[in-house]
């Protein structure tokens, strides 16, 4: 692999948007309107993100940090214009949050599957550095990007300053991590709350209820669309019947002790000790 052109895939997923998927398991979303452009996160900061967004657009570009896990916030100091929740910050600081499963875990797997990574990328050295120069969005805030607005909605739960951005008129939703890889939940991090997921949930199925939003895309998985998104009320039930010790689990080593549920088929992992 020669250039970051091949690293990333980038997909137009129609209504002025674009997926950028990287390393498979990792994406962002571009929203472009006609005087600035919103992105949704910017991955796991392995090739040149900034160089690929000016490729693709030419208005200015806002870069909202969904929350600060890891995968979200690589290559965010290449943006001047970096906005989270505050919840997600540390002051003017985006601090990416260490996982479990970290930088140095995912590039010995990507190594593993027989993976190449793009020319001058060090993945010896490779890490994810803080952002600073961060400013502040909040919940129910609307941007405004020119000929199309978004609006912000609080998905605490996996993370506890997690914003989801909703393009009402296309009825569009991108949830970040709001729903997992494989379509289950990770809710087993510093920082995850099982009754916030509840929540959450609960106003989702509102929002969508109300024709907020037919589609829900995601960071790690396929969006979920039609009768797929019944799983909404699946994990909300699923995960009250948890919190009630109604619902069967194993425990099983993450690195860390976890909770392994099913519900709806899916996966869902928990702390040991869920409130
Ligand atoms: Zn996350």
């Amino acid at each position: 692999m020669n250039s970051t052109d091949e690293w990333y895939d980038v997909e137009a997923i129609g209504d002025g948007s674009y997926r950028i998927a990287e390393g498979v398991i990792f994406g962002s979303y571009l929203l472009v309107g006609d005087e600035r452009a919103l992105l949704i996160d910017s991955g796991a900061g392995v090739g040149d993100l900034r160089g690929l967004i000016d490729g693709l657009v030419d208005v200015p570009v806002t870069l909202l940090a969904s929350h600060a896990h890891w995968d979200h916030v690589g290559n965010a100091a290449q943006f001047d214009d970096v906005v989270a929740d505050e919840r997600e910050r540390d002051g003017d600081r985006l601090v990416p949050s260490g996982l479990a499963y970290g930088p140095a875990d995912w590039v010995a797997d990507w190594e593993a599957a027989g993976n190449s990574f793009p020319d001058g990328f060090d993945p010896r050295t490779f890490d994810v550095e803080p952002t600073t120069g961060v400013g502040t969005v909040s919940p129910g805030e609307t941007i405004d990007i020119g000929g199309r607005e978004l609006e912000l909605f609080h998905v605490p739960g996996h993370s506890p300053g997690q914003l989801a951005v909703l393009d009402r008129e296309a009825a569009v939703l991108y949830g970040a991590d709001v729903v997992h890889n494989g379509h289950g939940l990770y809710v087993h991090f510093e920082g995850c709350d099982v009754r916030d997921y509840v929540n959450t949930f609960d106003r989702l199925i509102e929002l969508r209820d109300d024709g907020g939003f037919e589609t829900l895309y995601l960071s790690h998985a396929r969006a979920l669309a039609g009768d797929d998104l019944s799983l909404l009320e699946a994990f909300r039930d699923g995960l009250e019947a948890a919190l009630d010790g109604e619902l069967d689990y194993e425990l099983i080593d993450e690195g860390v002790p976890v909770r392994e549920y099913e519900i709806a088929g899916k996966t869902v992992l928990t702390k040991p000790d869920i409130g």
